[in-house]
């Protein structure tokens, strides 16, 4: 275990897929320093965490635990709507596959780790803010059941990266994923008119997601429809968090319908549907509302890129336009499910859809914050609108929709209502906060920030300063990629 840490290799990508990567190891960081393990989450994948706590250049560079294999992905992309046909790993690093005691296999992959030839003009490094960013919002959504790449471990390199802001300390967070398949991996083979290596991909993505469909005629399609499943229910996850991604890329778009890619990402407070956090994103293409229209457009690329493996090309093309003028529907079936368990509502009826737009409506305009207006439904199914209310600036929308809510409600609704929306998200002010003390030296913050969101839904004393939003000082949120 001293040469491993529990760690138990089977590098499946890198036997198959030959000519897909780079052999690259991460740069050997001059001072390593494991400062955040998931002591959890290493438990889960039987890992030992004192080895790896005496290993921190495992996860900052310069030693590999024993069996990895280390590899630069190469994967294309739509951003913001442009293709660019050569993105790759340009500062991550796979660095080997784990099998779990359970069976279940899981990507390791260091990101900030070195440059690559992937990195174009970048430093293939990272900052020690964004890799905290990512570690504490990503464990917050795997608390809140919302399918996610994990965060293992965040290690300082020991050497500064030049930012806009300056000289940062510079960092590497460890992240752990089903897998680094995306949209963008397909595209880079199909942008190329190699269609054996796309073949080989597909295939390769499909044992490893969607092992049932292995050999079937037309497992192509079968996929399209399993990766729509998991998008679908992902986006609608999000939304019922009032969560924004922020650069829904088509290469941050993961085949095992993982949240990846924890850049400019942050949770809405006042409910607007035109909420943009993204310093970069002036059009609002990735805006809250507009999530479930660029999963369509996102699902639509993939669609392209699978329509060379689909042999007759009318006939496919039709197989495919018909599955992607399904997406609306399917994602709307999809939210409609979270809205009926974030209401607690009895059953399904019919006039279900109006009734969840209707709390939308009502909170439009009124400066209720998204997180808290949902919690608060759990007082008011119990007889106390007081605190709801006193969200809404004009609550007169609301006292309309109350009504017919609570004829609709289970009767077990307020025990119901406090499992289905949490009391405390990574809130933006607090997320910065902790940030900028760990960039100070000091990680009780985050530590503390991490504690709280990673158990959401409990009611307890003294959790108030993380369950409220951002006080009116703070400003509008901006974040950066
Ligand atoms: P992202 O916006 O994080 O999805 O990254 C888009 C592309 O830019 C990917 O190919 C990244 O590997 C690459 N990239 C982002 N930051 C850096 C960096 N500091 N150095 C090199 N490549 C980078
Ligand atoms: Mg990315
Ligand atoms: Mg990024």
């Amino acid at each position: 275990a001293a040469r491993t840490g529990g760690f138990r290799f089977d590098n499946t990508w890198h036997r198959n897929l030959a000519g897909t990567y780079v052999e690259q190891a991460p740069d050997t960081a001059p001072d390593p320093k494991l400062i955040v393990l998931n002591d959890a989450l290493a438990a889960e994948l039987g890992l030992d965490a004192a080895v790896l706590a005496q290993n921190p250049a495992w996860f900052a560079g310069g030693a590999l635990p024993e069996g990895a294999a280390p590899v630069a992905l190469a994967y294309a992309g739509h951003q913001f709507g442009g293709f660019s046909p050569q993105l790759g790993d340009g500062r991550a690093h796979l660095i080997g596959e784990h099998v779990a005691p359970d069976g279940r296999r899981w990507d390791l992959q260091l990101k900030g780790s070195g440059r690559t030839p992937f990195s174009r003009g970048g430093d293939g490094k990272a900052a020690l803010g964004p890799m905290l960013r990512e570690y504490v919002i990503s464990e917050a959504m795997a608390a809140l059941s919302v399918p996610t790449t994990r965060s293992l471990a965040v290690a300082l390199t020991g050497e500064d990266v030049r930012r806009e802001a300056g000289r940062l300390p510079g960092a590497v967070v460890a992240r752990i994923a089903a897998s680094h398949l995306r949209v963008g991996t397909f595209q880079f083979w199909a942008a190329r008119g190699d269609h054996a290596t796309l073949a080989r991909v597909v295939d390769y993505a499909i044992a490893r997601h969607d092992p049932d469909l292995t050999g079937r005629d037309d497992r192509v399609l079968a996929f399209f429809d399993r990766v729509t499943t998991r998008q679908t229910r992902l986006v609608a996850a999000w939304m019922g968090l009032g969560f924004v991604h922020g650069v829904l890329n088509t290469d941050n778009v993961a085949l095992s319908g993982e949240t990846i890619d924890y850049g400019p990402c942050a949770f809405m407070e006042a409910y607007a549907p035109g909420t943009v956090f993204s310093s970069i994103d002036h059009q609002g293409r990735y805006a809250y509302a507009n999530q479930p229209l660029i999963l369509g457009w996102n699902l639509a690329k993939l669609a392209e890129s699978l329509l060379p493996l689909m042999g007759n090309a009318e006939a496919a093309v039709i197989l495919l336009n018909e599955r992607l003028a399904q997406v609306e529907a399917r994602y709307r079936a999809e939210w409609l499910a979270v809205m009926r368990n974030k209401l607690a509502l009895e059953g399904e009826d019919g006039g279900d859809t109006d009734l969840a737009e209707g709390f939308l409506a009502a909170m439009e305009g009124q400066g209720a914050d998204w997180t808290l207006a949902f919690r608060r439904l759990t007082d008011a199914a119990a007889g106390d609108v007081t605190p709801l209310r006193a969200l809404f600036a004009d609550p007169a929308r609301l006292d309309l929709w109350l009504p017919l809510w609570r004829a609709r409600l289970r009767s077990d609704a307020p025990a119901h209502l406090r499992r289905a929306n949490p009391l405390v998200i990574p809130r933006n002010h607090m997320v910065e906060a902790a940030l900028q003390a760990a960039e100070q030296g000091d990680l009780a913050p985050f530590r503390a920030l991490v504690a709280e969101v990673t158990d959401p839904f409990t009611d307890r004393p003294g959790r108030e300063a993380y369950a409220l939003p951002a006080p009116s000082g703070f400003g509008d949120y901006v974040t950066f990629c």
